[in-house]
């Protein structure tokens, strides 16, 4: 046997065997030039499709203007962004950073920050949900709600604690802890593609505000569209005090957020919390462009109508074969908790299909279409799920 050259790029991810090299829309591209129907979206971040033009437009003018400028100048094209995200969200005011852990992290220090400045809290206490996902670093692993995550990682920080997720216990709970914020996703992406039931969301918003808790979403992978609306909270009728964001806000030009409401954002005084690249003038670039497309063109409606269409393939596809347990989720994140290893279906869809789906959890394959797909292709999707599962 040959000896097994020693990658020079560290083993964190079991990457598929697969090395693809263009984009364009729902299609991707290997090596080979054998073309795939991209039902992943790069993890519910290229939600315009890839290289979308809108955004590729925007992103070449500025390339041959200014790429980094830091945070110690102005930067419009931020202002911009932020502006149209505080128009069209509860929120009153963004601080850009580069990833979704970094936007939970900007969430929970301002958690924090907020606890200390209006009840003088000397040890803040943030309640999460088992099942979550808000991140890799120390912080985002520790409010996340696995223990596959907490492993090999302890001590975690301290400060948090974990509820059962659509449960009406962790309510009364809730009310007993009394902690100084909840962060929790409305759809549990990584945990299962679990979306969280509406009449206990609005009791969960109620007891946040009777007791003064910031209420926390992490719209980090239901966010930018991907749920039906431009932020899956509006579809439960509550108000976060804050919205963390980044997967789908830059179309694939890394950047991450937080939306905040005014009285909560003004405990992020001057110097109390920054970032080197966060906002910068080629990330807000493709911010700007891709939340402008999402808020301005009719990309969201015709998703949905797409959503409807897929939702019913997949409904008769549940109702025809004894390996899909559960169909879950909104809009174009979904779930199918599936008898047999998710993993199984996900090779065979790559290998023999050239369609890319992904998963999450052992038991749950997840699709996550473009929410720029059209019809011809929702129907390659059906017809391959159809043999997956004959
Ligand atoms: C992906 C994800 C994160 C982490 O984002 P990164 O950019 O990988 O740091 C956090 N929360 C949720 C809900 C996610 O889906």
């Amino acid at each position: 046997m040959p000896e097994q050259l020693l990658s020079p790029v560290m083993n964190t991810y079991g990457r598929f065997p697969l090395t693809l090299v263009e984009g364009k829309g729902s299609y991707v591209w290997d090596e080979q030039g054998t073309k795939y129907l991209d039902y992943s979206s790069g993890i519910a971040t290229c939600n315009l499709g890839h290289v979308p033009a809108v955004v590729e437009k925007a992103l070449q003018e500025q390339l041959s203007k200014l790429w980094h400028c830091s945070n110690l100048y102005n930067i419009p094209v931020q202002e911009q962004l932020a502006e149209i995200l505080v128009k069209n969200s509860c929120g009153d005011q963004v601080f850009f950073c580069n990833s979704g852990a970094e936007a939970n992290e900007a969430a929970l220090k301002l958690a924090r920050k907020y606890a200390k400045d209006n009840f003088a809290k000397e040890e803040p206490h943030v309640i999460t949900f088992k099942n979550s996902f808000h991140g890799r670093t120390m912080n985002t692993l520790s409010a996340t709600g696995q223990e596959k995550i907490h492993q090999g990682f302890t001590p975690l920080t301290p400060g948090f604690s974990f509820l059962p997720y659509n449960d009406e216990e962790a309510l009364t709970e809730l009310k007993t802890k009394q902690p100084d914020a909840v962060l929790l996703e409305l759809v549990q992406g990584e945990g299962g593609v679990v979306p969280a039931d509406a009449a206990w969301i609005k009791e969960l918003a109620a007891v946040c505000k009777e007791n003064n808790i910031l209420l926390m979403v992490d719209e980090i992978q239901t966010g930018m569209g991907r749920t039906g609306t431009l932020f899956a909270y509006e579809q439960y009728g509550i108000e976060p005090d804050v919205i963390s964001l980044a997967k789908g806000l830059g179309s694939g030009i890394p950047i991450g957020a937080i939306i905040a409401k005014e009285h909560v954002a003004k405990s992020f005084s001057a110097g109390t919390h920054g970032s080197t690249f966060g906002g910068n003038p080629i990330a807000a670039t493709a911010g700007l462009a891709t939340v402008t497309h999402l808020t301005t063109s009719n990309v969201l409606e015709d998703a949905n109508k797409l959503a409807d269409y897929i939702w019913a393939g997949l409904t008769e596809l549940a109702d025809q074969t004894e390996d899909v347990k559960q169909l879950r989720g909104k809009g174009l994140l979904i779930g199918l908790e599936v008898e047999k290893p998710a993993i199984d279906y996900v090779n065979k869809a790559r290998e023999e299909h050239n369609l890319l789906i992904i998963v999450a959890g052992p038991n749950v394959v997840r699709v996550l279409p473009p929410l720029t797909t059209n019809k011809e292709e929702a129907d390659q999707f059906l017809h391959v799920m159809k043999q997956l599962f004959q």
